[in-house]
């Protein structure tokens, strides 16, 4: 049985000037799965990402649960359940970890949870506790950033973008920084965020989290999808090896 389509690209592309930063891309994520994007320095993951969730002007076809959304602003791809994460997500230091996760239940338009968050009160319709929840840091949610442990900085960061019933989301980078112990962790936690059926597009330049955590893979390289498949199929690929020591 076929997971639901969350995300689907059909011939996606990225000028910038003379540089193809994105060409024909061709990926789909299901629901409950882990897709792993990856490939050397410059070959446009986060253009990708970029273009999918309306930050880079693009052409080809952008679909969430078949719905076309590439005419779209990005505040109206977030309201439609798809959030990303940035390479330098930064936390607001001054604030607990629930007011953060607040914070970005406003920018997705739920205004009135704010107010109670920001009050001290607990909001309306459970949105950041939903979200505290599913990354595992209930517990922390009157903490500080700077009280908690990288790895759950980085689940914040995961959780902002969780929140408003975001089916799938695009996280760039997000392991960054993190030990090898540190990063199968957060790895772990990805399984579980996926296990409650969101989709998730993973960035990332650490090949043992990546080929540990996810389901499938793309391989890009100068714009291009050069390889796709499970990790053991992709580990084995020739272009894959020839791209990556190519650019070393
Ligand atoms: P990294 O792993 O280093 O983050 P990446 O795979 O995410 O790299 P991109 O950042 O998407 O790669 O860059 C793809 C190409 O597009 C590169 O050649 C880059 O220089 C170019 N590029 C990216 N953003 C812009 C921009 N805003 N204007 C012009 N060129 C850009």
């Amino acid at each position: 049985a076929d997971a639901e389509l969350l995300l689907q690209t059909r011939g996606l592309s990225v000028h910038y000037g003379g540089v193809t930063a994105n060409a024909d891309i061709d990926i789909t994520v299901g629901a409950g799965e882990i897709v792993g994007l990856i490939g050397p320095n410059g070959a446009g993951k986060t253009t990708f990402v970029d273009a999918v969730t309306g930050f880079a002007k693009s052409s080809g076809e952008v679909l969430v649960s078949g719905q076309r959304i590439d005419r779209a602003s990005p505040h109206r791809r977030r309201r439609v359940g798809m959030a990303r994460t940035w390479q330098a997500g930064e936390l607001f230091a001054d604030l607990t970890v629930e007011q953060n996760l607040a914070v970005a239940v406003q920018r997705v338009g739920l205004r009135a949870l704010v107010t109670d968050v920001l009050n001290g009160s607990r909001p309306a319709a459970g949105v950041v506790e939903k979200a505290l929840d599913v990354v595992g840091l209930t517990d922390v949610a009157d903490r500080r950033p700077d009280e908690l442990t990288l790895g759950q900085q980085k689940l914040v960061g995961v959780a902002r973008a969780l929140v408003g019933d975001t089916r799938l989301v695009l996280l760039d980078e997000p392991a960054a920084g993190l030990d090898t112990h540190e990063s199968l962790a957060f790895g772990d936690e990805l399984r579980r965020i996926a296990a409650t059926g969101v989709g998730i597009l993973l960035i990332d330049h650490d090949m043992s989290l990546v080929l540990d955590v996810c389901d499938r893979l793309y391989v890009l390289d100068f714009g291009r999808v050069i390889a796709s498949g499970t990790p053991t199929e992709i580990q084995d690929d020739p272009a894959v090896v020839a791209a990556y020591l190519g650019s070393a």
